[in-house]
Parts: structure tokens; C-alpha cells; sequence
């Protein structure tokens, strides 16, 4: 045995070299799949969709995880070199260091939401002068993100281009669909009881397009939340009176934790309410705003919030 095996294989005895169980994950296998990194489950199911048997897509921010916040942690670096493609959200969501800077310099990375802002930048919300990046709380414009995606598969592997082109279209007839049920099934809540408090900023969208009357202008005061667009932000007590006063002006009495936000603002509005003599609860489900969390595919998750709210909202005042 020459003296490098010996090397080796001391080194293995020791415990020094140890095969790393990140490169024996599926994903990190050659396959014949495009390999897919995400940064939000949101966008991975988006691409699953579409991508089918042919891509292996990977979400980055699993679970219950803040995607405002999220820093790169140990492998996610042998991630970004093995990924094929990366789709991101964009409009600002991503603004962890690492992951920020990582996302700019790889060269196939796409943020889904470039497009829309090109094209309908209308449609774009500003809140307090940053781009709100919560889109896909509005199915309608989240089905903006598919022909991004199909775009990117369809020139990266041209073979398979007719398949991504035909499922896409076929996630957009889905979506399309969803939307249209969720939108019936909130717009048959009268619309004195349709005023949103959530723990962060992250349902103007969804608000705006679900909650709101037709047309109407003044949609913002369907919503508010003791936490910014970010829900890492340190709360005062001012943001807390400002909320228990919006909640008292429009008769709300029901208040929606969301999943991966502490609930230790909203219980302070409840508490603070129940000083005014105000009834107010929080929703015994909670919502999901950033996360997926336990929701089986993106639609899913909205379609749960749409239930949630429009059940709590009927259950206002018996
Ligand atoms: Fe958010």
C-alpha cells in the first residue's frame, strides 16, 4: 500500500474523512434532472409543477423558517454550486446578507417576479417606500411567476421544452381556478365584517385583491398588522394602541397569528383591548404568511387562509 492510501486510510480511521451525508441526498445526485434550487417552498412547488419527472427542485427556506431573514447555513453553499437553476422571489424578500449576495452572483438565477414588475409594475404595492414582496398572497399574480420559470427551463433543456410549455399551461388553468373559488368564497363575506389583522405586513395582496369591494380605493384599511413587511423589526407600544385603535374603528374582533411569527404582539392588542372593554380573540387557527408550513402544495396554502378567515369572519358577532 503506498503512503497516500496509508494517509487515507488513516485519516478514515480517525474519523478525519467522513463522506458527506449532504452529497448522498437524491438532489445532489447525476440523475438525468434538471437540479432546481429555491429560496421559498412557494416557488419550488411552482417549479415541481411544471418541471414534473424531468427537474429535481429543492427548496432553500423549509418549514416555519423567516425568508426576510434567512442567511445561508452550512451546505447551502454546495447548493448554489450544484444548482442548475435558481428561482428566487425577488422585490426585496431575500434581503439576508448571504443569501443575498449569493443569489447575485450566480448566474442562473431568476427572480419570478422581475417579469411582473417589467411588465404590470402597477400592480406592484409600496409599503412605507420599499416594494412589497408578498405576491404570492394573490393567486392571480402569482400565476406571473409561471412563464419565468417555463422561460428558464424550457432554454436551459430545450429537449424537454413542450412538456414545461404544456404543464404551465396547465398550472395556470388550476390557479386561475383556485382563484376564482377563493375570491367567491371571501367576496359572500359582507363586506363590514372583511378587516384583516394579521401579525405582519404580509396580506396586502391578498387584501386587496380577495377582501376589497370592486373597485374599491381605500382597500389599505382592510388590513393592518403590528409588524412591518419584515417581522423582525422591534415593535413599540405605539404600533400596539395604533392596532387596538384601528381594530375599535372597524368593529374587528378577531386577530390571525400567523405560523412563523411570535404571537406575543397580538395577544398584547388583545390584552390592550380588553382594557377598552373591546372583545377581541385571536383565530384558533393560525395563518400562513412567509411559510408554507405544513401545507401540502402552494395552493393549499392559500386556499387553508381563505377558510380560516372566512370562517372566522362569519363567526364575528355569533
Ligand atoms: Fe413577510
Amino acid at each position: 500500500m503506498n503512503r497516500f492510501l496509508v494517509f487515507v486510510c488513516a485519516l478514515l480511521l480517525a474519523g478525519c474523512v467522513k463522506p458527506s451525508s449532504l452529497k448522498q441526498e437524491k438532489w445532489f445526485q447525476s440523475d438525468g434532472t434538471v437540479k432546481v434550487l429555491t429560496t421559498t417552498a412557494m416557488i419550488a412547488d411552482i417549479v415541481a409543477e411544471i418541471g414534473g419527472d424531468q427537474v429535481d427542485a429543492h427548496a432553500l427556506i423549509k418549514g416555519e423558517l423567516d425568508p426576510h431573514t434567512y442567511e445561508l447555513v452550512k451546505g447551502d453553499d454546495e447548493r448554489f454550486v450544484r444548482a442548475d437553476l435558481i428561482f428566487y422571489n425577488g422585490l426585496g424578500l431575500e434581503h439576508g446578507l448571504s443569501l443575498r449576495e449569493s443569489l447575485d452572483k450566480h448566474s442562473r438565477a431568476t427572480a419570478v417576479t422581475q417579469k411582473l414588475l417589467e411588465t404590470k409594475p402597477e400592480t406592484i404595492l409600496i409599503v412605507e417606500g420599499q416594494y412589497d414582496p408578498h405576491v404570492w398572497m394573490d393567486i392571480a399574480m402569482w400565476v406571473d411567476t409561471i412563464d419565468p420559470v417555463v422561460d428558464a427551463l424550457c432554454a436551459f433543456d430545450p429537449e424537454h421544452a413542450a412538456l414545461y410549455r404544456s404543464r404551465g399551461e396547465a398550472l395556470r388553468i388550476k390557479m386561475c381556478e383556485a382563484d376564482r373559488e377563493i375570491y367567491e368564497m371571501l367576496q359572500a363575506v359582507p363586506p363590514e365584517k372583511r378587516y384583516l389583522v394579521t401579525s405582519h405586513d404580509a396580506f396586502n395582496y391578498f387584501t386587496r385583491h380577495y377582501l376589497a369591494a370592486p373597485g374599491e380605493s381605500n382597500w389599505q384599511v382592510r388590513c393592518k398588522a403590528p409588524e412591518g413587511l419584515a417581522p423582525e423589526a422591534q415593535m413599540s407600544i405605539s404600533d400596539v394602541i395604533e392596532v387596538v385603535s384601528h381594530a375599535q374603528n372597524w368593529g374587528v374582533e378577531v386577530l390571525f397569528p400567523e405560523s412563523n411569527v411570535s404571537q406575543d404582539a397580538l395577544k398584547k392588542i388583545v390584552d390592550a383591548g380588553k382594557k377598552r372593554g373591546m372583545t377581541l380573540r385571536l383565530s384558533s387557527h393560525m395563518l400562513y404568511g412567509d411559510a408554507m408550513g405544513e401545507s401540502e402544495s402552494y395552493l393549499d396554502m392559500v386556499e387553508h387562509n381563505a377558510r380560516v378567515i372566512a370562517r372566522e369572519f362569519m363567526a364575528k358577532n355569533g
